[in-house]
């Protein structure tokens, strides 16, 4: 168990390292964050910093001796990485979910095997396989790579008029999946939090709304039953005792049908926070930051009860240059992230409104 004063590892300097960080502090736990070369405003509100590549050995094995945990704020970390820290240093969430996640089709193949819903999908590792998947699932179909898409990079629609050599190449003709298109009534997700003992909170369901692929608005309570909340709920605490996870994750769900019939299928697991958690700085009593290092820190876990209706919208590239008018909202909680350039669709900061 971390006591106050300790100090936590973050591999990651963005901004979900930096809310980790500045929600540490109250905590009286520090930061010591460990990143490449780059614009990373973690560094800004931590007490020690690293700038250093994460393939760089005797950094990472000076990183890890001077930390009590290490914690990463991206799914993409090296399992090499992983491996070099975990040898000194205890790595939460472990280094399991990192292999689950990093992998769309191990992903996928995993929440399958929980009994839980997922769009069909199919391997695919050449442009025969696409041809033979196609047949299978049928047009229109999602093709995406196996490894390091985010944000619909390395993802292509297989359309009615759309040539499937032309599909391999924009992918890069990496390993991928193809999974059946979903024409989803609304995209939702649930935070949730795990310990060390096993204790769980799970978030009220988000309903997130993306643009170009980049979540926009994230708004709650979500347009769905009660019954699918708590299938959401569920479904995020199976697959966190299934990982002997620690730490906080979200699960993303396309919600199908409508009343009787409406259904969730699990797009993917993120394990790290999130973006559509963002809320909880403001509109919860315990934002999944906090409750991210409680989790690792072998803390209890704080209460996930929200405050509010709650409408969260990200500020995109220059959606921030209007911070002044934002600061003087009375109530509005801004969040910028400090960010040295600020490029057309990159998460410049966030607005929660709490309303009654
Ligand atoms: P992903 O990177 O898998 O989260 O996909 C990014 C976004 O693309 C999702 O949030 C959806 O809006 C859309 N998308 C991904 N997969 C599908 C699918 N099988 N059917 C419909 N839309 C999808």
């Amino acid at each position: 168990m971390l006591k106050p004063g300790d100090t936590i590892g973050i591999l990651g300097g963005g901004q979900l390292a930096r809310m980790m960080a500045l929600a540490a502090a109250p905590l009286g736990l520090k930061c010591h964050i460990f990143a490449p070369e780059g614009d990373n405003p973690a560094f800004d509100v931590a007490a020690a910093r690293t700038i250093a590549s994460y393939e760089d050995v005797a950094a990472l094995e000076t990183f890890a001796r001077s930390v009590s945990v290490v914690t990463y704020e991206f799914e993409n970390v090296p399992a090499r990485t992983a491996e070099i820290l975990s040898a000194l240093v205890e790595v939460l969430p472990n280094p399991r979910a990192l292999e689950t996640t990093q992998d769309r089709y191990i992903e996928k193949s995993f929440i399958r095997d929980l009994g839980l819903a997922v769009p069909d999908f199919v391997p695919v590792d050449s442009l025969e396989s696409l041809t033979a998947a196609v047949a299978q699932l049928g047009r229109p179909s999602v093709l995406k790579t196996r490894r390091f898409g985010y944000d619909g990079k390395g993802q292509a629609m297989i359309k009615s008029e759309t040539d499937l050599a032309d599909a391999w190449s924009v992918i890069g003709q990496s390993p991928a999946i193809l999974e059946q298109f979903i024409p989803f009534e609304r995209e939702v997700s649930v935070v949730a939090a795990r310990n060390t003992v096993g204790a769980v909170v799970t978030y009220d369901v988000a309903e997130n709304r993306h643009t170009h692929h980049i979540l926009a608005e994230t708004t709650l309570p979500a347009h769905i039953s009660a019954e699918t909340e708590r299938a959401a709920k569920e479904a995020a605490s199976r697959i966190g005792a299934a990982l002997a996870y620690v730490g906080v994750f979200a699960v993303e769900f396309f919600v199908v049908g409508s009343g009787e019939n409406e259904q969730l299928l699990v797009n993917e697991i993120a394990p790290r926070v999130h973006n559509s958690g963002h809320w909880t700085l403001g509109g919860a009593e315990t934002s999944q930051f906090e409750q991210h290092i409680r989790a690792i820190a072998s803390w209890p876990l704080g209460s996930a009860k929200r405050l509010g209706r709650i409408e969260m919208r990200n500020l995109i590239g220059a959606d921030s240059d209007q911070w002044l008018d934002f600061v003087t909202e009375p109530g509005l909680h801004v969040h910028l992230y400090g960010k040295a350039e600020n490029r057309a669709g990159r998460k410049m900061g966030h607005l929660t409104r709490v309303l009654p």
